[in-house]
């Protein structure tokens, strides 16, 4: 016998902001159909095995909100909500993005249509299945002695330092992406480039992966194209660092308790 599906419950983004409930501490907003004109939206499933009514809808700008609700930066939002929403707004975010982006096919220009029981989109006409765009980028902690890297890319405002990322090519495996991103970005040689722990970053849609490395040749040479400035830090040098909820922060933190420090004690990037 056919379970009865459940009605649909919303997730809502306009642009990177984020539907949510509540002044003071937010939760996201799960909203039911009538709550939205949702034959109006264009509106996305979620992908969650066990819930597979669970959508996410795409609101124009200036849409009125329901009463009580309010539209947040989702990155505003991770250090304030629950673990466990933290993650629901990733995954919703990056799918609601993808579904804006792959709205047609993109062999033939047919309208894609949403596939029953995974989270991919079917062309009609050519059968061109999509599935949602994941762009791995690799991040590294890089020792030196007593000292660790950090760089300030060209996208911060001077006074904020990161450990150094950037994308995978094809072709490539994470580990020579670490050493040719380090290679390219400041100029010095790798060695036991060693795997650390990983975290969805969908802003808009990466996968961050992160390492760990020792200096292994070279004196630090940065590539102005990217990367302002670059320095080795010691333990009670270290500037501001980025957020808690990010792997730069992860990463920085396990090597200060490497040192024997402690990491609530360090300075974190204004908001
Ligand atoms: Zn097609």
């Amino acid at each position: 016998m056919a379970a009865h599906p459940a009605p649909p419950r919303l997730l809502a983004f306009e642009r990177r902001r984020l539907l949510v409930r509540g002044e003071g501490r937010p939760a996201i907003a799960e909203l039911a159909a009538d709550d939205l004109p949702l034959a109006e939206l264009r509106h996305f499933a979620l992908g969650i095995p066990d819930a597979p009514h669970m959508r996410v809808a795409d609101l124009p700008a200036g849409i009125e909100l329901p009463a009580g609700m309010a539209l947040r930066e989702v990155r505003g939002l991770l250090p304030v909500l629950p673990a466990d929403q933290v993650r629901l707004a990733m995954r919703a975010l990056h799918v609601v993005e993808w579904g804006r982006t792959h709205r047609f096919c993109g062999r033939c220009g047919e309208a894609n249509e949403e596939s029953a029981g995974e989270l991919s989109r079917r062309c009609p006409r050519c059968e061109l299945t999509t599935f949602p765009r994941i762009s791995p980028a690799v991040i590294v902690l890089v020792r030196r002695g007593d000292r660790v890297l950090l760089g300030r890319g060209n996208h911060l405002p001077p006074g904020l330092y990161s450990t150094l990322a950037g994308f995978v090519e094809p072709g490539e495996t994470l580990e020579e992406a670490v050493r040719r991103e380090i290679r390219e970005e400041v100029g010095i040689e790798l060695a036991e480039v060693r795997y650390f722990g990983s975290q969805p970053w969908p802003f808009p849609d990466s996968l961050m992966i992160g390492f760990t490395a020792e200096h292994a040749g070279g004196e630090l040479r940065v590539d102005p194209a990217e990367i302002a400035e670059a320095h080795w830090c010691a333990l009670e040098e270290l500037p501001p660092v980025p957020p808690a909820f990010s792997i730069a922060r992860t990463l920085i933190d396990a090597w200060v308790r490497e040192r024997g420090g402690d990491p609530a004690r360090l300075m974190t990037w204004p908001a």
